[in-house]
């Protein structure tokens, strides 16, 4: 028999010392303690085994303990962990540089490689102000983002991310104010309305002579509420900022490598954006990196001001050890028919998702590539729901409304509807809730 030992020693002490996400220390709610993790699956210390629909934030997109990533990882750390990127090169940062450049929409042509999906937000807005200031137009010192936008926790992130539930209102003596046009109406398959942008364009057209660039999650925002916008509006934002002197920043974080069904977002637009972020799943999940993308427009206009070259250079910059694994993951990626692969889960999830339809307490679903979202009519108890679906067997973390799925794309159709299957047991529970 297997003793559930809820109370080890590691929990307790977490407790103690430990700050998660978005958490509180004086009214903890217990973490769950992972020992391994292989596949699709999360390891619990008690011996209970968890198939993961998060994908750890949805960065693991070939599983855990992936032979091919820990292979690169092995091989890079006997050659050398890290070294400082000033004044210094190396292969794997170089590769993946080269490779980033290739495959992203055409006009990136220049990468900054830093540590986290936060700092290269905060490097791709940097870039922009120091463009501007270069091209002596200072007074172009304001974003403007899209309401339902999630863009990071540090500051300069923090400050384009939804005024409502990107914590403005308690920050808003230490933020700059920035520039907000409404969420995107217009869904992902839906025929373009003129009036989705009329309020982008007015503030454009009003303001652009402060507006450094447009800061946008393309076609899917994510952790600001899981919402699938038209390629139309996308396309129309590109042209206004052109028209406009406008740089147009495209936050590629949540949706880049494949998760929506292209490489990257902006490609069911078919557009080019001036500065672009990744991050995520670059590395497949196994450690910490983000890479800003922009074109030589941007990089030539920032090294040719008064300043000379760009004003950032963080310690861990080009990490070896992440960026072999990125070359890596990105190698693996790009081996297989992604594209079909990731067909296959958005067509199950999409079947699996039409008996969500008829529960009470769901509002609606929709589905995306890789990605499926269970809209509810209220708002989850996360600390009740969590245990729940561990109940279950499932690793799957709500937010405010929204119960959805990114699993790996490595995920079994069987382990897909077993997934599923489990969450609708949960949520068909709280009926009447
Ligand atoms: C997660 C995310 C970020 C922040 O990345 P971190 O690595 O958590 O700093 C920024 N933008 C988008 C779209 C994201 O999904």
């Amino acid at each position: 028999m297997t003793i559930i030992n809820n109370e080890s020693d590691i929990i307790r002490k977490d407790q103690q010392y430990v700050w998660h996400p978005y958490s509180s220390l004086t009214d903890p709610i217990p973490a769950y303690e992972v020992t391994s993790a292989e596949g699709v699956y999360l390891n619990l210390q008690d011996g209970r085994q968890l198939i993961d629909g998060m994908a750890s934030w949805w960065c693991a997109i070939h599983g855990y303990n992936h032979p091919v990533l820990n292979q690169a990882a092995k091989d890079q750390i006997d050659r050398m962990s890290h070294v400082m990127f000033g004044g210094i090169t190396h292969s794997p940062a170089v590769t993946l540089c080269e490779k980033l450049v290739a495959l992203t929409p055409t006009g990136l042509s220049k990468v900054f490689l830093s540590d986290s999906g936060s700092v290269s937000v905060e490097v791709a807005i940097k870039m922009a102000f120091q463009y501007w200031i270069s091209k002596k137009q200072p007074q172009k010192n304001k974003l403007l983002s899209l309401r339902g936008g999630y863009h990071g926790d540090t500051f300069a992130a923090m400050s384009v991310c939804d005024p409502q539930n990107g914590m403005h209102h308690i920050f808003n003596q230490v933020l700059p104010e920035h520039y907000f046009a409404p969420k995107p109406q217009t869904a992902f398959d839906q025929p373009f309305v003129k009036e989705d942008i009329a309020e982008f364009k007015a503030i454009i057209e009003a303001k652009h002579q402060q507006i450094a660039a447009v800061i946008l999650e393309p076609i899917v925002q994510g952790a600001g509420g899981m919402h699938f916008y038209s390629p139309d509006y996308l396309r129309q934002v590109r042209a206004l900022c052109s028209e406009h002197n406008i740089l147009l920043i495209a936050d590629e974080i949540a949706t880049g490598f494949g998760r929506t069904g292209k490489l990257f977002a902006c490609e069911w637009a078919e557009i080019s954006p001036d500065i672009m972020c990744l991050g995520k799943s670059l590395t497949g999940g196994y450690m910490t990196l983000a890479a800003t993308l922009c074109s030589d427009e941007v990089s030539d206009g920032i090294c040719e001001g008064e300043a000379g070259c760009f004003m950032h250079g963080p310690t861990f910059m080009g990490n070896p050890l992440a960026c072999s694994v990125a070359n890596a993951s990105i190698d693996l990626l790009l081996s297989q028919d992604w594209q079909a692969n990731i067909k296959r889960i958005e067509a199950t999830f999409s079947a699996e998702l039409e008996l969500f339809d008829s529960l009470e307490s769901v509002a609606t679903t929709r589905c995306m590539g890789a990605i499926a979202v269970i809209e509810m009519k209220q708002p989850v108890n996360l600390a009740e729901i969590q245990k729940k679906f561990v109940e279950q067997g499932l690793w799957v973390r709500p937010f405010g409304k929204l119960v959805y799925l990114m699993p790996p794309f490595i995920m079994t159709d069987k382990q897909i509807k077993k997934l599923m299957k489990g969450v609708y047991e949960v949520l068909s529970g709280l009926q009447g809730i």
